[in-house]
């Protein structure tokens, strides 16, 4: 952002002064280029956004207005945020575009004051608009009513797909935060955290500390999440090194890029208790300009395409796709999915582990979501990785026999299809039971092939 008046230095704003050369009356304008603004160094910024157009600079010699648009930084300390406002649209450049005006920044602030905003999640909005958007979000005005959005540049000019996808991450307000980069592991990690969290005797601790280390092995250290959970198991197991390794590592990884969405499913009403219309006593959503950090909350929820309340101010799919972790791969995903379904199966059935609806809900669902991938990819190799590990984690000692293990398999499917269960059961467990058999089915047909 250019502003003409020189602004006067503090700890929190990244500015220098530069001079260009007016093409219409030739003289030399100074102007200050910002990269950063901290709000609370300069709370009069959100007046600025507000009553006037940043993009415009006029010469202070002739008065010739030039429209210029160049990326900002918006640091928001109370919300553990750190904001990237970029013109350059979904063009497979903002990761890199936020790099370059995060390293200008670096020379012009202190260390003390980078490193802080270094510890920060980050997230992108198209422009100053967007940056405005997203700060009304925050202070409970009526959402992005005065913008008429328009869509993103995208690489391939593809359009948001009508449908749902499941998203861990954290409820703020009219707002979901959650991580671009982790989406394809929403639903293992899910499942993991809780096994992880209704377990606490020490000899499922250790079961459920080697199952995370093998995940994390194949798919690599990314996640925070993931990765401050296996810090506290390996705390639990004892094992201070490990301990030390994983939560300084999940400290780094906070610093990331969470993107917000208005297009999602929340089952807790909007009507806040302090409103005229909610009783207390019911579930509500606090206001969100009450809120602190914007990851304070963990939360699963839906997200429904197309993304409409999100276009123009912070939709980047584009940019979503390419910000995947390295780590996941067709092949990696299916192979941790193989290796958790197997070790799973392994810990309910040898009671290793305490479990719950909600846990075996989550189970049937990482079923489920592991045939969606191997119905969507078509490629032998990674089929192969899914069932290599699922049939050796579960099944090892039939390894030699897979006459045997067929007949195995056969008669599993025969038993727990003959397993009625009782009319209030809750179907979480009847849905379990079906996933389960149609996986040892599925297992079958890759054993046959
Ligand atoms: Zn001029």
């Amino acid at each position: 952002m250019l502003v003409p008046n020189h602004i006067k230095t503090r700890n929190g704003i990244a500015a220098k002064t530069i001079a260009l050369n007016c093409s219409t009356c030739n003289n030399i304008i100074k102007l200050d280029a910002v990269f950063l603004v901290c709000e609370d160094d300069w709370p009069e910024f959100r007046y600025l956004l507000l009553k006037r157009d940043l993009s415009e600079v006029s010469c202070e010699h002739c008065s010739h207005v030039y429209q210029i648009k160049s990326p900002l930084l918006y640091e928001v300390p109370k919300r553990n945020l750190l904001i990237f406002a970029t013109n350059g649209g979904d063009d497979g450049g903002v990761i890199q575009g936020f790099e370059i005006w995060k390293s200008h920044a670096k020379n012009l602030l202190t260390e003390e004051t980078f490193r802080r905003i270094e510890q920060h999640q980050y997230t992108f909005v198209h422009g100053l608009h967007g940056l405005n958007a997203l700060l009304e979000a925050f202070d409970d005005e009526s959402p992005f009513s005065m913008y008429v959005p328009a869509p993103p540049k995208t690489a391939d000019g593809s359009q948001d797909k009508i449908g749902i996808t499941h998203l861990t991450g954290y409820i703020y307000g009219n707002l979901f935060f959650y991580y671009p980069a982790h989406k394809p592991v929403s639903d293992l990690s899910l499942m993991l955290l809780e096994l992880a969290s209704i377990n606490s005797s020490h000899s499922s601790i250790r079961w459920i500390f080697d199952l995370f280390e093998t995940v994390l092995f194949t798919l690599g250290q990314g996640h925070p999440w993931l990765m401050q959970e296996a810090g506290r198991l390996a705390m639990l197991c004892g094992n201070l090194v490990k301990a030390t390794e994983y939560t300084s590592m999940a400290c780094k990884l906070q610093h990331s890029w969470i993107a917000p969405t208005a297009c999602f499913l929340h089952g807790t009403p909007r009507i806040r208790a302090d409103g005229p219309s909610q009783k207390a006593y019911l579930p509500h959503s606090a206001k969100t300009s009450l809120l602190n950090g914007v990851n304070q909350h963990r939360h699963t929820d839906i997200k429904i395409s197309p993304s409409i309340k999100d276009v123009g101010v912070w939709d980047f799919p584009h940019t979503e796709d390419l910000a995947l972790f390295k780590g996941y791969t067709k092949n990696t995903l299916l192979k941790s999915h193989g290796y958790t379904l197997g070790k799973m199966e392994m810990g309910i059935r040898g009671k290793d582990v305490h479990v719950t609806e909600q846990l075996i809900a989550l189970y049937a669902h990482l079923i489920w979501r592991s045939m969606n991938m191997l119905n969507s990819y078509n490629d032998p190799e990674c089929h192969k990785a899914f069932w290599t590990e699922y049939l050796d984690t579960r099944w090892n000692r039939y390894s030699q026999n897979l006459a045997l293990l067929r007949q195995v398999l056969e008669f599993r499917i025969c038993e727990a299809s003959f397993q009625i269960a009782p009319a209030e059961e809750k179907s979480s467990k009847i849905d379990a039971n079906k996933w389960q058999i149609h996986l040892w089915k599925k297992a079958i047909d890759f054993i046959n092939a």
